[in-house]
């Protein structure tokens, strides 16, 4: 049994436009590019379509999910991470090494900035990212007195299974939205979104709590898969970054841009390619049944030999997936895209 979701912030009354309506220009019409269900997790049998706004081609999940069926839609350990086997081990190692891209990004962010603020991840899941963080040293910081100390940090996430893990990472975190966490106008310096923003029903409203959060000069850091990748272009409905039906937009980066400005937002830096993400989302398309993580979740029956046999081939097959993936992403057209962001001024 899935533990519960926070849905209080996101009924369908807080949705910024009825369900046929497009959530970005409230037009009634849009056409449908195909047909998709839980390709990954199988968490339900109902057909959804990916549908496009006609006016401002914004890609969506049609219909959304009620948020009542949100719970059921995250395969139960979704969040956990096991370390029972030398592969399960290895595969945390593997989890943890490729973040480094997403710390070098959000370091360099954080240098900048100058804010002496907390790090906030929002939809921290494990907290594996935040914990990334403070054992490269990124959190060091002198306090008012010059001595040495520790930059505060806190993880978000409306999964009160994701907060317990990431308790049980030794990051403090939180179950709640963004739009009732329990932080202090202006205290953060730094704000991390990863993939987290096309899972929601309403994004503008956690850009706007992002707004409120942030100190005079901190930084937003947003990564969302990018609709206007060559992967989406060529593989259509089986492109990993659809998540059909957990992800409920599907932004191309322009329109992330527009979306952030609205938002009263001005972007510093844009990142194509993520080492984490890129890669393993190729893999994942072309490849779905080998990837670890729904191998694990979908409790697929394996002999140890198979299971390391499956493994090897995964690893070979994100390897392999490296050069299409950079050449995607110095296109501009990575399966993915960070932005670094902060207030208008
Ligand atoms: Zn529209």
């Amino acid at each position: 049994m899935n533990q519960p979701f926070l849905i209080a912030d996101v009924p369908s009354a807080a949705r910024p436009a009825p369900a046929h309506l497009c959530p970005a220009c409230a037009s009634a019409v849009h056409s449908v590019l195909f047909a998709a269900g839980d390709r990954n997790f199988s968490t339900t049998a109902r057909s959804f379509e990916i549908v496009e706004c006609v006016d401002c081609r914004l890609i969506r999940l049609h219909p959304q999910p009620d948020p009542s069926e949100l719970a059921a839609l995250y395969p139960e350990g979704y969040w956990d991470a096991p370390e029972v086997t030398i592969t399960d081990r290895l595969e945390q190692w593997y989890r943890r090494l490729v973040l480094s891209d997403h710390a070098r990004f959000v370091e360099r962010a954080l240098i900048e900035c100058e804010e002496p603020g907390l790090v906030l991840d929002v939809g921290c899941g494990a907290g594996l990212f935040l914990q990334k963080l403070r054992r490269r040293g990124a959190l060091a910081r002198p306090d008012a007195a010059g001595h040495p100390a520790q930059r505060a940090i806190a993880g978000v996430d409306f999964s009160l299974d994701a907060a317990v893990a990431a308790a049980r990472n030794r990051v403090p975190a939180v179950c709640a939205t963004l739009t009732h966490a329990p932080f202090a106008p202006a205290s953060c310096a730094v704000i991390t979104m990863f993939n987290v923003l096309e899972h929601l029903y309403d994004p503008a409203r956690y850009l706007d709590a992002a707004h409120c959060l942030l100190a005079r000069n901190g930084r937003l850091i947003v990564q969302v898969p990018n609709a206007a990748c060559w992967q989406f272009l060529l593989m259509g409905e089986r492109w990993s970054g659809l998540d059909v039906p957990r992800h409920l937009f599907h932004f191309r980066l322009s329109q992330l841009e527009a979306l952030l400005g609205d938002c009263g937002f001005e972007i510093l830096r844009t990142k194509h390619f993520s080492l984490r993400d890129n890669p393993a989302g190729l893999a994942a398309s072309l490849a779905p049944a080998l990837d670890p993580t729904v191998r694990r979740l979908r409790h697929v029956g394996e002999s140890p030999r198979m299971r390391f046999f499956k493994d090897a081939l995964y690893v070979a097959l994100v390897a392999a997936c490296v050069p299409p993936t950079l050449l995607e992403a110095a296109c501009r057209a990575g399966s993915t895209v960070m932005l670094e962001a902060r207030k208008k001024t």
